[in-house]
């Protein structure tokens, strides 16, 4: 197969101009062309008055070599990579060591279906409840004010993503293209065909839901097993007389014990007292930096037509994101870095908080991303230089700045919000404008700044004005925003060393998003593949390499 790329077209062609594309630029008449797929689709809104359509095209050719002889020279004209996942290994027949896999969300998820596609047959130990019964306790927060600490937004089967856009890009570097294999287990499991192709793939809330109950089916039926409600509370850890510390097992709340050699430690971002046992453990550990800030919403018919002109509403490019990133220069905010993050076009701000008396803010979406509004986190950058202490000070300045958020909302669950203008002015809000904040289960309209650090607001209020000449509006008076936005990525990362393991527990295999080593749905996922890889080569005692 030959892969071409960066091949332009209109925005409105019809499907037969594609193949004619493909044919002119390679100068190849119709009987040549044996197949065409579509790898990737992408647009070009740099000129919103030309918006283009550009494809990465997978091609079967009559005479393919002497094609790609011609175009030697063409960095556009390649052979197709070969993308093919291929396993690292099998457990052989009756293999007893069961790799145990800690957390549901998209790490574990795919480290245990990687695993149990080798024969491994692992076990799955969640804190929190199978999604159905999830979904009920995390509207129990949004609807009436009821926070279940094990079972919310952050917790139970799917993970901190399941109520999400479910958003599937990243920048991480994928040589071994892992993230096509994430993708079309995706798809297999009931995700949208399109995500293998559309350069911006999202899934959306409901979806995720079907899509995490098929995959513990498929898990399953290759001999995984899941625990829910099943929190792991300490580990057995074995330390030999030259100090060398191994996995020996696992011990569960309400007095459960699991014998375990490999664990893939994978409890997201919020696992606070999870991180705390570690730390007690003496596993290796370290803070590090994350980003605090809130969440602002515009109109997304605002968003649309700023980016894409009058091709507002095109069905093809759908709802407009955006991405930005201001770097400070007032005095004493050098270095700092306002960005947007988690941008969820036609979505809703949801109640994100794991723990009692505090309020955190995060966005989601449908697939049809059809809400009246978009939002985006609006965060910035803070490092273990402003939460002076010890390894999770991080965590003890994002409790504080969530306890702010929750007395400054009315100690209900309710999340404070600002207009822009007033923020900008300085003063508290009474009022809300034109933009109804889309938070459940409501918002209190006061002063936001005090729920941050004094260096965080200063730094978003250098920074609105400057997203406003990108995107005109984006300090318009009544854009709202609400806080905090507190959990974006770990304040911790669990070391590991090449093969995969703890730098000093051989056996726990620190991964995803709470380890520190992914951010988003895409890149934990492709960490939870990678995990499972170094797993079983400790498993099968074959060389290393992560
Ligand atoms: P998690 O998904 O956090 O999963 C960890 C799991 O471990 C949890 O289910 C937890 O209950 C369990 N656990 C924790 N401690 C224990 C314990 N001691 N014992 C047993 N189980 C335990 N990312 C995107 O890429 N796109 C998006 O559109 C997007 N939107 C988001 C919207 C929201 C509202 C939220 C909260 C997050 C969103 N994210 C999004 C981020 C994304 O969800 C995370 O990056 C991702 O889920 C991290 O995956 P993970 O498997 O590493 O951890």
């Amino acid at each position: 197969m030959l892969r071409l790329t960066e091949l332009k077209l209109p925005l409105d062609h019809t499907p037969e101009a594609l193949r004619a594309a493909a044919l002119a630029r390679l100068g190849l008449q119709e009987p040549d062309l044996l197949d065409l797929h579509v790898f990737r689709r992408g647009y070009d809104a740099r000129k919103r008055t030309a918006i283009h359509l550009i494809y990465t095209l997978d091609l079967t050719l009559r005479n393919e070599a002497a094609v790609l002889r011609r175009f030697a020279q063409d960095p556009h004209v390649n052979p197709s990579p070969d993308m093919a996942y291929r396993f690292v290994g099998r457990a052989p027949e009756g293999f007893n060591d069961r790799p145990v896999v800690i957390g549901a969300g998209p790490c574990g998820l795919m480290a245990a279906l990687i695993l149990a596609q080798m024969g491994f047959r692992p076990i799955i130990l969640e804190r929190g409840k199978v999604v159905r019964e999830r979904t009920k306790d995390t509207w129990g927060l949004w609807r009436r004010s009821e926070l279940n600490p094990e079972s919310n937004v952050q917790f139970g089967e799917g993970g901190a993503g399941t109520f999400s856009d479910g958003k599937l890009y990243s920048q991480i570097k994928d040589p071994q293209h892992h993230s096509r294999k994430l993708l079309e287990e995706f798809v297999k499991a009931g995700a949208p065909e399109e995500i293998l192709y559309v350069s911006k793939p999202h899934i959306g809330t409901f979806r995720l839901v079907t899509m995490v109950e098929s995959m513990r089916r498929t898990i399953e039926e290759l001999g995984g097993e899941y625990r829910f409600s099943t929190k792991v509370v300490d580990l057995d850890v074995d330390v030999a007389s030259d100090g060398t510390r191994r996995m020996r097992g696992l011990h569960l709340e309400g007095g459960g014990y699991l014998e375990a050699s490999h664990v893939v430690l994978a409890v997201g971002h919020s696992a606070r007292d999870t991180f705390q046992m570690l730390l007690e453990r003496g596993v290796y550990m370290e803070a590090k930096p994350f980003s605090v800030g809130f969440r602002i919403e515009h109109p997304q018919g605002m968003i649309d037509t700023c980016r894409f002109g009058d091709f507002a509403g095109n069905k093809t490019l759908g709802a407009a994101d955006y991405k930005l990133a201001h770097h400070c220069k007032g005095k004493g905010l050098e270095g700092r870095t306002v960005y947007s993050f988690c941008m969820c076009p036609g979505g809703t701000v949801v109640a994100a908080t794991s723990e009692p008396g505090r309020v955190v803010t995060n966005g989601m979406s449908q697939y049809s991303r059809a809400e009246r509004n978009a939002n985006a986190a609006i965060v910035v950058s803070v490092t273990p230089e402003d939460y002076p202490g010890g390894v999770l000070a991080g965590i003890d300045f994002q409790r504080e700045l969530e306890e702010r958020a929750f007395r400054a909302g009315g100690g209900d669950y309710r999340a404070p919000a600002q207009t822009v203008g007033d923020f900008l002015a300085g003063r508290p809000s009474t009022t809300l404008g034109e933009v109804i904040p889309s938070y459940k289960p409501g918002v209190t309209p006061t002063d936001l700044a005090p729920c941050i650090p004094d260096f965080a607001a200063a730094a978003i209020r250098e920074a609105l004005p400057a997203f406003d000449r990108q995107i005109r509006g984006y300090a318009r008076p009544d854009a709202v925003m609400t806080g905090v936005e507190t959990r974006t990525s770990s304040p911790v990362r669990v070391r590991r060393g090449a093969a995969g393991h703890s730098l000093n527990t051989l056996g726990l295999f620190p991964a995803g998003e709470g380890a520190g080593y992914a951010g988003g749905i895409l890149s934990a996922g492709v960490d939870g593949i990678k995990t499972a890889e170094a797993v079983a080569r400790s498993l099968l005692g074959l060389p290393t390499e992560m």
